[in-house]
């Protein structure tokens, strides 16, 4: 049978990284196999459910590269006649039965805050509970639970309104899914899933529990960590190092830059670790930076919304820069330095000092001699050889900032005209 996967995210909320990890290793998988990968949009619960989510969902997806292979995108709310007919069926053969609630647990629902009905459809429960039930999970090995322990399996609340363990089986079932890869998180509903196969008399697919992702404390991943909403890694991160970082959430390649490709001809899921996967913001970062740097200057140049800069100024920033909007920090690449004129003497040198600095600094930018030779010698000659006193006006005057590309990169990115006239500003600068 071909290799059938899917993710499916329920619209309850943005597209977590959890998620998004998870439909990558999917993905991976799908493409390793020449099999194909499935978006199923889980929205039973209406409550909680919103396009909004959806849109995101979505758009994250897309943002990743994790493209999807089913032209109409399923949605449970879409499917309802579906599984109604599954629960006549089950009704019919008696797997299935209407529980009645009493009156006691009807009144603990209302205390609860939850609208309180008559009846729910469950599951008849298994003839013999000393029995094992048990999955030869991929990743994880064998995993086996009494059946006595699962307890009860409710499928829906009525014929309209299937739960997510019953709707998930009734799909993966319709959609030839042959591969279940999902969080650990679910691990506790396997049990109860592979009970509704078997009500179903269907065999159940192969199943494979992800590691959770972990923040630096090794507690589950949440906001207090960092950023769980992809959307929120789009203005700093690119896809490319977002997807290969995420790769490696749980799995080790034998490099630390992957596209997508590259992972998918490796992927194997007994490779895949059995422990959380900690969560380095400091890895993503670096992941990052490689990416920034790999890229055509015409490329970042567009990303960053400034097309019409010097290609020389490119490598001067990525050289320097890990998350994108980090940028603002070379902003006098593309606009007239701002700072106040105490900030253009280097150390405790007088005013004049520094205006002796800028004019030679001047002087030699008319001449086209600003290079690190004239400024070494004059700092030698004329400064007390202290570089600082002529550098450090320079880097100011051209950046407006005492953090910055070398003063020279900056010069011989912006043009021997920009370079004076900036140089003449700050000598303006000093005298009022
Ligand atoms: N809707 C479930 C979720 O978002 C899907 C779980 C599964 O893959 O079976 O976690």
């Amino acid at each position: 049978m071909p290799v059938r996967v899917r993710i499916a995210p329920s619209p309850t909320g943005n597209l977590h990284i959890g998620t998004a990890r998870t439909a990558l290793f999917n993905w991976l998988f799908a493409r390793h196999h020449g099999g194909e990968f499935i978006l199923r949009i889980e929205d039973t619960d209406l409550e909680r459910s919103k396009k909004e989510y959806e849109e995101n969902i979505i758009e994250g997806l897309h943002w990743l590269g994790l493209q999807w292979d089913n032209e109409h995108i399923a949605r449970q709310t879409e499917r309802l006649p579906l599984y109604r007919s599954y629960l006549e069926r089950l009704l019919e053969s008696g797997a299935a039965f209407w529980r009645e609630y009493t009156a006691e647990e009807k009144a603990d629902m209302e205390r609860d805050g939850r609208a309180a009905r008559d009846r729910v459809i469950a599951l008849t429960p298994p003839s013999d509970p000393e029995r094992e039930l048990a999955f030869d999970d991929q990743i994880r090995g064998r995993v086996a639970v009494q059946a006595k322990h699962v307890g009860q399996v409710v499928l829906a609340k009525d014929l309209d309104t299937p739960l997510y363990n019953f709707a998930v089986v009734v799909d993966d079932l319709d959609m030839n899914i042959t591969h279940v890869i999902r969080g650990e998180d679910h691990i506790s509903n396997t049990p109860k899933q592979l009970l509704i196969y078997e009500a179903l008399g269907a065999t159940p697919p192969v199943f494979a529990h992800l590691p959770l992702i972990l923040g630096p404390d090794r507690s589950k991943m949440s906001k207090r960590h960092g950023a769980t909403n992809i959307a929120d890694y789009q203005a700093d991160y690119l896809p490319e190092a977002l997807v290969s970082f995420m790769g490696q959430l749980g799995y080790t390649y034998d490099a630390e830059l992957l596209s997508l490709d590259e992972m998918a001809k490796q992927f194997d899921l007994a490779r895949v670790h059995k422990s959380g996967a900690v969560f380095d913001q400091t890895k993503l970062n670096w992941t990052n930076a490689q990416y920034l740097k790999r890229l055509p200057p015409a490329t970042f140049k567009q990303l960053i919304g400034k097309p019409d800069l010097p290609d020389s100024a490119v490598p001067i920033m990525t050289e320097r820069l890990e998350r994108l909007t980090d940028i603002a920090q070379f902003s006098y690449f593309w606009e007239e330095p701002e700072y106040e004129s105490a900030l253009l003497s280097w150390k405790d040198d007088a005013p004049e000092v520094t205006r002796a600095a800028l004019e030679l600094c001047a002087d030699l930018a008319a001449r086209g001699e600003l290079n690190q030779p004239a400024l070494d010698a004059a700092a030698l000659e004329q400064f007390a050889g202290k570089k600082g006193s002529v550098y450090w006006p320079l880097r100011v005057a051209l950046s407006g900032r005492q953090n910055s590309a070398g003063p020279l990169e900056i010069a011989a990115a912006i043009g021997s005209e920009r370079t004076q006239s900036r140089i003449q500003t700050a000598i303006h600068k000093l005298a009022t």
